[in-house]
């Protein structure tokens, strides 16, 4: 399998040297060149395959020739046994036609454990083969950072720096990521706002030459965010996983999802392409509604940052949409890098008239406010007994606000659990779930991290000293 960067430079790369590169070097993501495809047949014979062995399937294409089967298979086993429920991402019926798929009983509670569990794994396999040590570094608002740490800590080729802005991530949250002592692990609270941290990160990225040499070898910075390709391919299996419980491919099946930077959408979209019957993928956005308007009006616009109640969804713009204007582009890289470039300049972008009808045949949006978001927390509690947390209330409101198909199964991706934003809970008159046995006495661990002042020669400082 090869894959190609999206703004057309660079020549093809092998699945390894995307995984460690995250962002191509002509500034684009890389995309598989060709997706793999999977008959009716094919899809036919993954049913009832436990969730593990369905990933091997999904995802042993996109690795081919790289991994060994036997190795890759330890991975993904290794990965999706970390998950508190036996199903992996259970689906719960919510009402007719209307499924809910949880994908927050990973280590972390929200389903960004389902690519970091994988991509840590990956990471350190390769390095390992290499050679090669890596520093992990990555911002986070909240739980990108906790699902990074599980996903990587375990590995010996790796130093893990996690920027979050200091006082403005929840307590929670916050100690998802301090409370892991390992000496590998370093959390960095930035005096500054997540913008600060992930400027930072990005200025690390552009300049490495901060990282010092051991034993005549520099160790390669990692980036963990949801540009990774390898996050995506995880993502993939899921989609197959519900509809396949739902009859497919006999029958095809929409998705409704909770979005912010494209990632777990375009991994559904990716499904489809890879020969998957999907009806509609329904885009669930808070106030941060720049998808929203595109997906309405063409109007693809960057405006300011609002802090909503569903703060894993509030971007200013969707890193992962690239991927999906490229093949709105046929493919044609020259001509993305020119609309990226006008996208930098001017703060926006559109898509011929025909391209965006043809888009909206697939997609959908729609988009949840504040007050929305309490509201259906707590109507869909009160005739259904299922507490849905607020991201993923919005993707169970987009369903009332979009026309699907009566009878085509609707299934809502949950991602977080609720006990992970108590604020919006308890802002919608209800009373916070009780935390997970595994978190139960997270509030009594012990903490570790480093205040540092919002300044990139005092962090650069930092993760010198601080390199195992
Ligand atoms: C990261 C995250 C999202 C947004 O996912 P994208 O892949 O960026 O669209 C939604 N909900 C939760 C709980 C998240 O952590």
């Amino acid at each position: 399998m090869k894959y190609i960067s999206t703004r057309g430079q660079g020549g093809a790369k092998s699945f390894q040297e995307v995984l460690l590169a995250g962002l191509a070097e002509d500034g684009g993501l890389y995309v598989p060149a060709e997706l793999p495809r999977f008959d009716q047949d094919k899809i036919r014979s993954l049913r009832g395959l436990p969730y593990n062995e369905l990933a091997f399937e999904v995802i042993q294409p996109f690795v081919a020739g790289e991994i060994p089967d036997a190795k890759l298979k330890g991975m993904i086993d290794d990965s999706y046994t970390t998950f508190a429920h036996e199903a992996v991402a259970p689906l719960t019926q919510l009402k007719s036609h209307q499924w809910i798929m949880e994908l927050f009983h990973g280590p972390t509670l929200a389903f960004k454990d389902f690519a970091l569990q994988l991509l840590g794994r990956l990471l350190d396999y390769t390095l390992t083969e290499r050679g090669e040590r890596a520093v992990v570094l990555g911002a986070t608002s909240g739980d990108t950072g906790s699902a990074a740490i599980e996903g990587c800590r375990h590995s010996d080729a790796m130093d893990i720096f996690i920027l979050h802005p200091y006082q403005r991530v929840s307590e929670f949250q916050r100690r998802q990521m301090t409370t892991v002592l390992d000496s590998s692990v370093n959390n960095i609270a930035v005096q500054g706002n997540f913008d600060d941290c992930q400027a930072m990160v990005k200025q690390c990225f552009a300049d490495q030459s901060f990282l010092p040499e051991s034993s005549g070898k520099k160790p390669r910075l990692v980036a963990v965010n949801s540009i990774n390709w390898a996050r995506i391919m995880a993502q993939v299996v899921y989609y197959f996983h519900a509809a396949l419980e739902l009859g497919g491919p006999d029958r095809a099946v929409s998705f409704s999802v909770p979005t912010g930077n494209f990632g777990d959408i375009f991994a559904g979209y990716i499904a489809r392409g890879m020969g998957l019957p999907v009806d509609k993928l329904i885009v669930a956005t808070n106030r941060n509604d720049i998808l929203h308007r595109f997906f309405q009006s063409n109007d693809y616009r960057k405006q300011g940052l609002e802090h909503t109640l569903s703060p894993s969804m509030d971007i200013m713009v969707s890193s992962n949409f690239e991927r999906l204007l490229f093949d709105l582009q046929d493919r044609d890289g020259n001509a993305l890098a020119e609309q990226m470039a006008t996208f930098e300049e001017t703060g926006k972008l559109s898509v011929s008239e025909q391209r965006w009808q043809k888009v909206r045949e697939l997609f959908d949006s729609s988009r949840t406010d504040n007050q929305d978001t309490c509201d259906a927390i707590k109507v869909i509690f009160d005739r259904t007994g299922y507490l849905a947390d607020p991201h993923t209330v919005t993707a169970i409101r987009a369903l009332e606000e979009v026309a699907t198909d009566r009878r085509t199964p609707n299934v809502v991706l949950a991602t977080a659990h609720p006990v992970k934003f108590p604020q919006a809970i308890e802002q919608a008159g209800l009373d916070a779930p009780k935390r997970p046995h595994h978190l139960k006495d997270l509030l009594d661990r012990e903490e570790r991290y480093e205040v540092l002042p919002n300044d990139l020669n005092a962090v650069k400082r930092f993760i010198q000293n601080h390199l195992t």
